[in-house]
């Protein structure tokens, strides 16, 4: 699972860093988030997800990744 935010739609309502510390960190300059490192852990998906769906502003891109078989 990879993330990424919209930077022209996060408004820096901080819940992602909030509810997902190891994954999204704010900006000093604007409190924008951004994520610490594209690709989640395994063991950090979840709470990547209700990063997303915390996110007021729906800014933050949830690209789910295929395991090949
Ligand atoms: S929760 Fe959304 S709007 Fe708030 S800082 Fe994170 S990405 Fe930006």
């Amino acid at each position: 699972m990879k993330v990424h935010v919209d930077d022209k739609v996060c408004q820096g309502h901080t819940l992602c860093a909030m509810v997902a510390p190891d994954v999204f960190a704010l900006r000093d300059e604007d409190g924008h988030g951004y994520a610490i490192d594209g690709d989640v852990p395994a063991d950090l998906e979840d709470s990547a997800t209700e990063a997303v769906r915390s996110c007021p502003e729906r800014a933050i891109e949830e690209i789910l990744q295929r395991t090949a078989r």
